[in-house]
């Protein structure tokens, strides 16, 4: 299991919120493509999303 959009990113309703699920869409989804399992697709993208 992993989030991605709203449910992974808490704050106050400033008018990007469709920007960082897109762009969190944008990253989970090559790393799904990508990568040899579903465990390794996860950790990578989360690399990236967790800081964000
Ligand atoms: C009034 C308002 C104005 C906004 N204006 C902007 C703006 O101008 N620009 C911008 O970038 N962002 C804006 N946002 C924020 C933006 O709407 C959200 O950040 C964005 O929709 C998040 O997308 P999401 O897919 O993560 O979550 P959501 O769009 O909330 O999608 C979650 C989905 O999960 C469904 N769901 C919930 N629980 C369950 C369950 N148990 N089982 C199955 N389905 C479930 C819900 O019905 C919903 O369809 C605004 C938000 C609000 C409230």
């Amino acid at each position: 299991m992993t989030l991605l959009g709203d449910a992974a990113h808490l704050m106050p309703p400033l008018g990007v919120g469709v920007n960082l699920a897109v762009l969190d869409a944008a990253e989970l989804a090559p790393a799904l493509a990508g990568s040899a399992t579903i465990g390794a697709a996860v950790r990578g993208y989360e690399k990236t999303m967790l800081p964000r």
